[in-house]
């Protein structure tokens, strides 16, 4: 595909992901909702947590480890923030009692980040003291820049108490630098991404081979130090170096993690050579902006929703 066609493709999704009317028309319109349904199922571990509990039972017993996020961000009362943590204590129980290879990865602006710092600490210091009982870690998720400093002052402050918390940090952006030695001096385990969302100018390195050599810088001192970390990307590239990586120093506390739906062969190859891989699955009624976040990132998955549906 054209680069210029792939970035007007990718900020027209992205657009219509946030569009209110055009995800209520979707919602209220039952044949247009089966139709995208299908192809959100790739991507979606269910709509509900018993459909969940399947899909993370049929990906255990192919050798996979899981890890699971219900579907929700930017919450903006505290109901629906008490409401959602209560739901991933639900999750976390449900691990112990059906024996899953789960743990748990959430945004902290879905547990009441955005109400109060004081209510989502209080919120995932629940969720982690639930999770612990059967040693299931929590991974929070990085959010845009607006919410980086509070996100890394929660993790640090649960971390003192919570030792099965673990963090995202993104390489993109330029403050990482000094976050990554902050956060690798820590106990708590990293996941590395490339960063998603649009940053304010200046503050973040756009895609290419400048960020894809400080990516694989931050990859080599995790893998280096043996740092339990996931390296969580769908860029080829990124794998192929992981791997040397990896082999070079013998790591062993690490995952290659990627989303539920994506890069489903590479991945089946690097389980079967022995290398640690991790998926990533979501759950809930919201997928209709994951759907479109999953299209507009790479706008080529449109064809495949396009055989999800027609198959
Ligand atoms: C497990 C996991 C957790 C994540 N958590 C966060 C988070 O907390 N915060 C955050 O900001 N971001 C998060 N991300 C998203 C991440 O920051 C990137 O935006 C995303 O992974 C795309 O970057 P990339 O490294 O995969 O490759 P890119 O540099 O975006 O693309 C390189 C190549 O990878 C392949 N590729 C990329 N995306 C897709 C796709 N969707 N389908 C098929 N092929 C693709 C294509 O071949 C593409 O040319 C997460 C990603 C993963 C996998």
């Amino acid at each position: 595909m054209n680069k210029d066609l792939f970035i007007v493709a990718s900020e027209a999704l992205k657009k219509a992901a946030l569009n209110e009317d055009a995800k209520k028309f979707v919602l209220e319109n039952e044949k247009l909702f089966n139709v995208l349904k299908r192809a959100a199922n790739r991507y979606i571990g269910g709509e509900t947590l018993e459909e969940t509990v399947q899909s993370i039972k049929k990906l255990n017993s192919k050798g996979y480890v899981v890890t699971t996020d219900f579907m929700g961000e930017s919450i903006r009362n505290e109901k629906d923030a008490n409401e959602a943590t209560q739901e991933f204590i639900k999750f976390a129980q449900t691990v112990t009692q059906e024996s899953l290879n789960s743990s748990i990865s959430l945004d902290l602006s879905h547990i009441g980040s955005l109400v109060s710092k004081e209510l989502a600490m209080q919120n995932l210091q629940a969720i982690c003291t639930e999770a612990e009982k059967s040693n299931q870690e929590v991974i929070i998720s990085m959010e845009g820049t607006d919410r980086t400093d509070q996100i890394l002052d929660i993790y640090r402050e649960v971390l003192k108490s919570h030792k099965n918390l673990g963090i995202t940090i993104q390489a993109y952006l330029h403050r990482t630098k000094d976050d990554f030695k902050d956060v690798l001096g820590l106990s708590g385990s990293i996941r590395l991404v490339k960063g998603a969302y649009d940053t304010p100018k200046g503050l973040s390195i756009p895609r290419g081979e400048a960020l894809d050599e400080v990516y694989l810088d931050y990859a080599e001192q995790l893998l280096s130090h043996n740092h339990t970390c996931a390296i969580a990307s769908h860029d080829e590239k990124i794998h192929g170096e992981t791997l040397k990586l990896v082999n070079k120093y013998g790591a062993t506390n690490y995952y290659l993690e990627r989303l539920l739906g994506i890069c489903n062969e590479e991945f089946e190859l690097y389980k079967e050579k022995g290398y640690n891989c991790r998926i990533y699955v979501v759950y809930g009624k919201e997928w209709y902006l994951y759907l479109c976040n999953r299209w507009a990132e790479y706008p080529l998955n449109l064809f495949r929703g396009l055989a999800d549906i027609v198959g």
